[in-house]
């Protein structure tokens, strides 16, 4: 990093990607104008474009501009005309985990907060929905999504009548120091909130998670006792965010019980399009909201930016300490929904037809926010 200038490597990705990331550069524009910072940009490949461009989803010059750069900002990538089940074709999510992994991105934060002005947009009553301030921390580099995985042919007594057939496995995976590392950083981002850590596992059957339980416990007890823990089983918690959401601080979990606990906590909030991440290594950090690339909406304007937006919010205090930057991006937020502006998946019976408004027309407002404030 060097002095005023911030460089970010973009990564649009697929379907909503491209839509989003334009806002989130207007809106950095504003910023940058107003705490006198250059951010420059340099956009890569990744997932299907990256596919159609280059038939790989992860590209070298893609890592190489990644790396070269303070932070990548990713937005979604993934969509039906790349959907296969051919194991030897190329898949966008390859690009997704690939770039993860190459740097060495172990933590996914995932904050969820309601923004009162949406109480309404949540599917659960609002009455239930008092104290909803958590962070999910979920393990990004391990477990079944990158344990060794098959799918054989000719398998005696696979099909059905007995005969050979295919099977397909995949397996999770943690070593020690993968448990030790996330358990860490939840129990550090505990420690400056609530001082609450729910260790999320399923103990009662998998080897994996009765390892996971004993390197918390173990680390917990060395380094971190003034934390409250908790262990909770996975199907306990799934239910219990539902039931009673407030209590819960920090939740940290392995890579699939987070991916699918992140996405229900996103139905708080009102939407996945309110669902912001970090995903934080010792290297280049990599921010991007937490839905997909939503084929179903995409170059129809009518996506939320909010959760890409939000990703800048945490880009700005995670990589480049930009506090001030940081609370002016989230109250401008904050004050857009207050006055009742929506974007379609966030629009409840009390949204004013003429406060409709589709992904550009969302980032203007945040944009003008921002601007507006100028000192
Ligand atoms: P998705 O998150 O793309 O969409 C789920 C639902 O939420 C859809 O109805 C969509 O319209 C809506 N939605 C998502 N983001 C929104 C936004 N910003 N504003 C308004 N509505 C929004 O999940 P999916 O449909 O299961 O997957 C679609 C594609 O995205 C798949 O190819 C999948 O593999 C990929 N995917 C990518 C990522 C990623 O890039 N990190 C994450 C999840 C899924």
């Amino acid at each position: 990093m060097s002095g005023t200038t911030r460089h970010i490597c973009l990564l649009p990705g697929d379907g909503i990607g491209p839509e989003i990331t334009a806002e989130a550069v207007k809106a950095l524009g504003a910023i940058g104008e107003r705490f006198g910072m250059a951010f420059t940009f340099a956009e890569a490949l990744l997932g299907g474009a990256a596919i159609d461009a280059t038939g790989s989803p992860l590209p070298e010059a893609t890592l190489a501009a990644a790396r070269g750069a303070d932070a990548v900002l990713l937005a979604a990538i993934g969509g039906p005309k790349w959907d296969t089940t051919d194991p030897a074709k190329p898949r966008p999510e390859q690009g997704l985990l690939g770039i993860r992994k190459a740097l060495g991105l172990y933590a996914n934060l995932r904050p969820v907060k309601l923004f009162s002005a949406l109480a309404g947009a949540s599917t659960l009553k609002p009455a239930y929905l008092a104290g909803v301030d958590m962070l999910i921390v979920r393990e990004l580099t391990g477990g079944l999504y990158f344990g060794a995985r098959a799918r054989e042919t000719g398998v005696p007594g696979a099909a059905s009548g007995g005969g050979p057939g295919m099977r397909a496995y995949d397996t999770m995976e943690y070593r020690e120091f993968e448990i030790e590392r996330i358990a860490a950083t939840a129990f550090d981002a505990a420690r400056k909130r609530r001082g609450k850590v729910h260790s999320v596992d399923k103990a009662n059957v998998l080897e994996s998670s009765r390892l996971w339980r004993e390197v918390v416990h173990r680390l917990h007890d060395a380094e971190f006792s003034d934390v409250e823990l908790i262990d909770q089983l996975v199907d306990n918690t799934a239910m219990q965010l539902i039931r009673q959401p407030g209590q819960f601080d920090v939740i940290v979990t392995e890579n699939m019980f987070g991916d699918i606990l992140s996405d229900e906590a996103s139905m708080l909030t009102g939407s996945l399009g309110m669902l912001a991440s970090a995903s934080l290594g010792d290297g280049t950090a990599l921010y991007e909201p937490s839905h997909g690339s939503a084929p179903d909406i995409a170059g129809q304007d009518v996506a939320n930016p909010l959760a890409m937006l939000l990703s800048v919010e945490m880009m700005l205090r995670y990589s480049f300490d930009m506090h001030e930057a940081a609370d002016a991006l989230a109250s401008g937020i904050a004050s857009v929904l207050a006055e009742g502006w929506r974007t379609r998946d966030i629009a409840d019976a009390e949204t004013l037809p003429q406060k409709l408004v589709g992904t550009a027309a969302m980032g203007d407002l945040v944009t003008e926010r921002l601007a507006a404030a100028k000192r």
